[in-house]
């Protein structure tokens, strides 16, 4: 049976570490991290989020300013609170919830928020630092950055691994192949990138060491996609009904885990595996900012 990479056990570890990193900063430097959130409307799925944000940032330590507005508020308002909290110095970090009402162009909030405060990583300037890599260092995005943490810290060998990422997004895919395709620690694998172009899908899974799928299709990878002995990172989450006794959707991953389990070496459940790194990696992004901005790295 494969060994579990448990995405909330790790999480736990990395918010502890920050804990410990704020309080140092706090005492030496007489600041704490400052994490501004921003909510427009109140879609159910977008309010629990950034209440989970929030909470986490203000149980590390960090200033959290929870900025919730009117689902009618005019883009040039949102422009220009954007710019309040890029001239703020008590924020390192502003995160604008997506997706914003319809009237809004979300491209146009992204980008109008300061690249050094963009703790997402979804602003082009770090997007394009990512690209470099090397000594050129910005934001990496979060879910991708939590996987490479993931398999960092599992142990799981990734130099020289063939890698083959289901997907080819902006926010998980594309990004997360070229993250593993790096030179340095996480990174120097052969990576594959297929999607719904790629001709003999299930050849390719075969024959990777580490097989991230990220696709939004449930059941897509069946057991015998997977070399045996490889380690599976699944990142889908998707809603497949509802738990009548909690009210609580059901959700389940891209890959079959009954049977994947079996085969594969390590495996992430979903729940409980991708989806808890990407809130510690947003935090471990505003505590960078702060640092930086303390010219502590
Ligand atoms: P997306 O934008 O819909 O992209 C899905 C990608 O998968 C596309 O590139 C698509 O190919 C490819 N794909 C879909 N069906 C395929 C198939 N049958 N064969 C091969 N490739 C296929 O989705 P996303 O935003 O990357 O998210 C993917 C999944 O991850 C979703 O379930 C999402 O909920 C989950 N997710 C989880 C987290 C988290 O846990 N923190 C964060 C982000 C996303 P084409 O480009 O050819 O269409």
């Amino acid at each position: 049976m494969a060994e579990i990479i448990s995405g909330t056990a790790i999480r736990k570890e990395i918010l502890s570490e920050l804990k410990q990193e704020i309080q140092e900063m706090h005492e030496k430097h007489g600041i704490v991290p400052g994490l501004a959130t921003i909510l427009v409307g109140n879609n159910p799925a977008s309010v629990s989020y950034v209440t989970l944000k929030a909470k986490t940032a203000k149980d590390i330590g960090c200033l959290e300013i929870q900025d919730n507005r009117p689902e009618n508020i005019s883009e040039q308002e949102l422009l220009d609170i954007i710019r309040q909290y890029n001239d703020d110095p008590r924020i390192h970090g502003i995160l604008v919830q997506l997706p914003l009402p319809r009237h809004i162009n979300e491209n146009k909030v992204l980008y109008a928020i300061d690249p050094d405060k963009d703790v997402d990583g979804f602003h082009p300037v770090n997007v394009g630092r990512m690209l470099i890599g090397g000594e050129v260092t910005g934001f990496l995005p979060c879910t991708p950055a939590g996987i490479q943490e993931m398999l960092v810290r599992s142990g799981t060998e990734l130099s020289g691994a063939e890698v083959v990422v289901v997907g080819r997004s902006n926010i998980v895919g594309k990004p997360l192949s070229v993250l593993l395709a790096q030179k340095g620690r996480g990174g120097n694998a052969t990576v594959t990138m297929v999607h719904t172009g790629t001709r003999n899908l299930a050849e390719h899974c075969r024959r990777a060491d580490v097989l991230i799928v990220a696709a939004g299709r449930p059941g897509l990878v069946q057991a015998d996609w997977i070399k045996p002995g490889a380690t599976v990172i699944d990142v889908g989450v998707n809603r497949i009904g509802f738990n009548e006794t909690t009210g609580k959707p059901i959700l389940s991953g891209d890959v079959d885990f009954e049977a994947a389990e079996k085969i594969a070496g390590k495996i992430t459940p979903v729940p409980g595996g991708v989806g808890p790194m990407t809130i510690a990696m947003l935090m471990k992004n505003t505590v960078l900012s702060a640092k930086r901005h303390l010219n502590l790295c």
